[in-house]
C-alpha cells in the first residue's frame, strides 16, 4: 500500500482502541455509489457503510436539508417540543400500521427500547410478570450487553460476561422449538426477517406467520428488528412486509439518518402503553439535526418509491447472480436476499475473491468468510450493479 495509507495507519494504531479490524482502505471522499481512498483512487460501493447510506453518499438533498437545519437549531434535549421530530414521526408512522414513535442514536439502543417497553408494557399493561426475550439462532441485535444477551453469540460476548439475563434463543424456522421455548415469563420473540450479520438469511413467510401466530395465542409481543432490513432495502419500507406481519414493536437506525447516528422504535398504540413519563430516555435522540435529515431521507424515500426500485434492481442483480451461479456451481454455492439485501455464499474461500474485488474497484463485505454481502445505496446506477457481476464473473472464472 501507499505512503499515505501506511501514515494513517500507524497513526491509527498509535491513538485509537484496537476494537477493529479494518479494511485496508482509507475512504476520504463518497458521492452517490463512489468512494474514493487516500491515494485517490475510485470505488463503486456495495457496501453504503453498512446499509447506512441508503440515499448514496453526500446525497444533494439530504445536503440541503441538513444545512439548512445546521443554521437553525441543532440540540436542545428532549426537555422541550421539537416540531422535528413530529414531521419525522408522521413521516415514518405514514408507512406501517404503528401509531407512536420513540428516537434513540442507534441500532442497540433502539432494540434496548423494544426490549425495555416489551418488558414493562407486561409488567404495567399487562400486569404478568413476564420478562424474557426469545430470540433466533442467527441474529445479530446490537452490542450493548442488552442486545449482546439478545444475540447469544458466545464469540462476541467473551470476556463481556456476566450479561443480562432474561434472554433464550431457540434455532430459527423451528416453529416446535420457539412454542417448546415459550412459557408464562416470555415477554416477547424479537427477529429480523432477514438476517443481515447473519449472513443475509431471508427467513421463510410461512414461517414468519407462524412466529406470529404463536406469539398471539401465547399472549406475547412480537418485537422485529429492521435495522438493517428496514427503510426500503428489501424491496418493500419494511420486511416485516412481506410475510404480511403486523410486529408490535420495531426498531430502525441504520440508514434512517443516511450516515448521522439515529435510530428509533415504531410501536403500536397498545404497546406504546408501556412507557409513561420518565421511564426511558436518551440525551440524543430526536434531535433537530438529525430529526430534519432523517425526515429528510423519509420524504425522498415516499416521494421516488425507492423501495420500488430497490425490489426491480434486486431481482436483476439476483438472476444475473443465479445465472453465474448456474454457470459456476463449483465457485457459487447460494445466491440469497431481497431487493438491494444480497448474499452470495461462496463454495470457495472467499477472502482471496473479496480482495481482488476491491483491487479492480468494488466494496462490499465478507461475511464469515464465505459470504459476499451487498447493501449498496439504494439510489445505486443499474450499470454498477451490472459491472460488478460481470466483475465478480471474470474474477471466479479466473480471468
Ligand atoms: C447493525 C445492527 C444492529 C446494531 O446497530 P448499531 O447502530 O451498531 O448499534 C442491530 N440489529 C441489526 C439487525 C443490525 O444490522
Amino acid at each position: 500500500m501507499s505512503d499515505a495509507f501506511d501514515t494513517i495507519r500507524a497513526e491509527e494504531e498509535r491513538l485509537l482502541c484496537r476494537s477493529y479490524s479494518r479494511y485496508p482502505l482509507a475512504i476520504v471522499r463518497g458521492e452517490g455509489a463512489r468512494l474514493w481512498d487516500a491515494d485517490g483512487r475510485e470505488y463503486v460501493d456495495l457496501l453504503a457503510g453498512i446499509a447506512v447510506a441508503g440515499l448514496g453518499h453526500c446525497n444533494p438533498e439530504v445536503n440541503a436539508a441538513l444545512e439548512a437545519q445546521a443554521r437553525k437549531l441543532w440540540h436542545v434535549s428532549n426537555l422541550f417540543y421539537q416540531e422535528e421530530q413530529l414531521e419525522l414521526a408522521r413521516r415514518l408512522l405514514s408507512t406501517t400500521h404503528h401509531g407512536k414513535a420513540f428516537f434513540c442514536n442507534s441500532g442497540a439502543e433502539a432494540n434496548e427500547a423494544c426490549i425495555k417497553l416489551a418488558r414493562r408494557y407486561m409488567r404495567k399493561v399487562q400486569r404478568r410478570d413476564a420478562f424474557e426475550i426469545i430470540t433466533l439462532s442467527g441474529c445479530f441485535h446490537g452490542r450493548t450487553l442488552g442486545t449482546l444477551a439478545a444475540t447469544g453469540r458466545e464469540s462476541l460476548s467473551d470476556g463481556f460476561t456476566p450479561l443480562p439475563e432474561g434472554f433464550r434463543q431457540v434455532p430459527a424456522r423451528d416453529l416446535d422449538a420457539l412454542a417448546a421455548a415459550m412459557t408464562p415469563a416470555t415477554a416477547a420473540v424479537l427477529l429480523e426477517c432477514v438476517q443481515g450479520e447473519g449472513g443475509i438469511v431471508p427467513l421463510p413467510a410461512d414461517y414468519l406467520r407462524g412466529v406470529e401466530a404463536l406469539c398471539r395465542e401465547r399472549g406475547v409481543l412480537l418485537l422485529c428488528d429492521e435495522v438493517q432490513c428496514g427503510m426500503g432495502r428489501t424491496g418493500r419500507f419494511w420486511a416485516f412486509q412481506h410475510a404480511g406481519l403486523t410486529p408490535d414493536a420495531i426498531s430502525v437506525a441504520k440508514s434512517l439518518a443516511n450516515g448521522l447516528p439515529m435510530g428509533a422504535m415504531l410501536a403500536t398504540d397498545e404497546a406504546a402503553r408501556g412507557f409513561e413519563p420518565g421511564s426511558h430516555a436518551t440525551t440524543f435522540g430526536g434531535g433537530a439535526l438529525t430529526s430534519a435529515v432523517a425526515a429528510k431521507v423519509v420524504e425522498i424515500l415516499l416521494r421516488d418509491d425507492i423501495p420500488a426500485r430497490a425490489a426491480r434492481l434486486g431481482a436483476a442483480l439476483m438472476d444475473r447472480l443465479r445465472a453465474l451461479q448456474a454457470r459456476l456451481p463449483e465457485k457459487i454455492r447460494e445466491v440469497r436476499g431481497a431487493g438491494l439485501m444480497i448474499g452470495v455464499e461462496l463454495a470457495v474461500d472467499g477472502k482471496p475473491v473479496w480482495e481482488e474485488l476491491i483491487r479492480r474497484g468494488f466494496i462490499c463485505n465478507l461475511c464469515h468468510g464465505m459470504t459476499l454481502r451487498l447493501l449498496p445505496p439504494l439510489t445505486i446506477p443499474e450499470v454498477d450493479l451490472d459491472s460488478f457481476a460481470v466483475t465478480l464473473e471474470d474474477i471466479l472464472a479466473g480471468r
